[in-house]
């Protein structure tokens, strides 16, 4: 197994033969280049925000929850609020 560095809770970079590449921290499943968007290849599940958790998350306008999950192993890897049609938020790891 090649070495690990986090990226973030649920995510890791590993060094490989085509260069840094983000994996799913449970699972090992790869994801992308480390300067790929990871969010493309990931299982998107996206709502309306109120419906996410009942009155507490109530929102004014269209606000969406967006999920992101491992394609392989369905943990939970990132989620963010967004308008509809807003690209998704950018993780880089620079340098
Ligand atoms: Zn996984």
């Amino acid at each position: 197994m090649s070495a690990a560095t986090s990226f973030s809770p649920t995510l890791v970079l590993r060094e490989g033969t085509s260069g840094r590449r983000i994996a799913c921290r449970a699972c090992g499943h790869d994801l992308a280049a480390a300067d790929a968007s990871w969010k493309e290849h990931a299982v998107l599940d996206e709502q309306p925000l109120g419906a996410a958790g009942g009155s507490v998350f109530r929102t004014d306008g269209d606000v969406l929850l967006r999920r992101f999950y491992c394609p392989s192993c369905g943990t939970t890897l990132d989620a963010e609020t967004a308008l509809p049609g807003e690209p998704f938020l950018v993780d880089r790891v620079m340098g």
